[in-house]
């Protein structure tokens, strides 16, 4: 199986960022995450690259929700990293990890009093996704003495080849407003006293191999930025979204990179800048093709069974990884302490919750099993952890984070007494 070059097999036993697997599983115990900060660094830094080797102004930002881990985004804000921020929860992790409140971008299509509130008194951008929110911003900014500068979100009405579940600029998408609409929203921004429109936003999907429908939102986000141009509108930044793939399938998926992308998308931006006679920063927010190929998660086997097939019952369920259960997603496997033993058997590789659905990986082939073998679930960086929950009581598990020759605890395994920490007793049960 092709791995990234931070995935190594020595001596049997697989190995992230030089720290061998079997020994991280029983330092810290499973389930584990593990993650290499260099490699999240190292996509990073060639997402920069490559869009700044083709447009001088350039912004990239983390699309917090694939990974809200504050080690993780700290490693990101010392590069200079913004981000994308979906929650008053994520804007306050993402300036405790010390990114810029300019560099942030609060998006999403349904935000509380309390989170506009939030983002004006941080200074915060907002991407607005209705009118309504656009008056209730205006009042929240009003309010604070302050102006509240935006973006819209668009719709652009573009069918692109994912998942449904995570396609969001559908025209029945329930994110943005439809693209014809949008001037008449810059018009309607432009006569409330405590807004200024400075943006434009789109996301159009997530985990899209083709880089061809990126190059189609630009284009249809450069025709917008003409129109409002000519209204008055001075925008200093166009953000393109996030929602590069990445290739779940290593031997036979498109494994399309921030250069592929930056070659497609870019110059089509730059002549739509161009047209309108701005140089406004190019903003990016990727969240999987930053993180998901960062991190495996580590599963142990508590046991074998031969039924109308072989089970493999690992310690990791759908409470740590939906993403198989939620999406039918792919995640390669690798039995981390037989990494280089000949794959002669098929099992479907399940978890421990109460679900029939609680597959982490069917009718895959694999060396022979015996329980105590380590699974590592591969290229579970993104929306893994971010995306898990305490379901049938079980503790969520550590993350751990390597770099160069360290490795250390990003997050402590949650205890059952974190279960009922947060519990309450009514008085009539008392
Ligand atoms: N930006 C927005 C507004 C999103 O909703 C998402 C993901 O859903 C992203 C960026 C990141 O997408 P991806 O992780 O596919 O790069």
């Amino acid at each position: 199986m092709r791995l990234g070059h931070h995935l190594t097999i020595q001596n049997g036993h697989l190995h992230i960022g030089g720290h061998d697997c079997i020994s991280l599983a029983r330092q810290y115990g499973t389930p584990l995450y593990v993650t290499s900060e260099d490699r999240v660094c190292e996509q990073f830094l060639s997402y920069r690259k490559a869009l700044s080797a083709r447009y001088p102004k350039v912004q990239v930002l983390f699309a917090a929700k694939a990974n809200g881990n504050l080690a993780v985004m700290r490693a990101l804000a010392r590069l200079g990293a913004g981000a994308d921020i979906f929650s008053s929860g994520e804007l306050t992790l993402a300036l405790a990890a010390g990114m810029a409140p300019e560099k942030l971008l609060f998006n999403g299509s349904s935000k509380t009093p309390a989170d506009l509130k939030l983002a004006v008194e941080k200074g915060v951008k907002v991407s607005v996704d209705s009118l309504d929110e656009l008056h209730q911003l205006d009042a929240a900014a009003r309010a604070a003495g302050t102006t509240a500068k935006i973006a819209f979100r668009v719709n652009p009405a573009l069918e692109v080849p994912t998942h449904p579940k995570i396609a969001t600029g559908l025209a029945t998408s329930k994110f943005g407003i439809p693209h014809r609409e949008i001037p008449a929203a810059y018009r309607e921004a432009l006569a409330c006293s405590n807004i200024l429109s400075v943006g434009i936003h789109c996301h159009i999907g997530s985990q899209i191999l083709d880089v061809e429908p990126f190059a189609r939102a630009a284009e249809v986000m450069v025709r917008i930025a003409k129109e409002i141009t000519e209204t008055g509108v001075n925008l200093e930044f166009i953000d393109l979204g996030g929602g590069l793939g990445i290739p779940y399938h290593h031997d036979t998926d498109p494994a399309p990179t921030p250069e592929d992308y930056a070659a497609k998308v870019v110059p089509v931006f730059k002549a739509g800048v161009e047209a309108c006679g701005i140089t406004p920063e190019l903003w990016v927010e990727p969240g999987r093709s930053l993180t998901a190929d960062s991190t495996v998660l580590l599963t142990r086997v508590n046991s074998t069974k031969a039924a109308h097939k072989r089970f493999a019952n690992v310690d990791a369920g759908f409470n740590l990884l939906i993403r198989p259960a939620m999406y039918d997603a792919y995640h390669e496997v690798i039995v981390a302490n037989k990494a280089d033993r000949p794959l002669t058997t098929e099992y479907t590789v399940t978890g421990p919750i109460c679900e029939s659905g609680d597959i982490l990986a069917p009718d895959r082939k694999l060396p022979q099993l015996e329980a105590g073998d380590i699974i590592a679930v591969l290229d579970a960086g993104a929306y893994g952890f971010a995306m898990s929950s305490q379901y049938n009581s079980r503790p969520r598990c550590p993350e751990v984070l390597v770099r160069g020759p360290d490795a250390a605890l990003m997050r402590r395994g949650e205890t059952v007494g974190d279960l009922t920490s947060t519990m309450e007793q009514p008085p009539w049960q008392r």
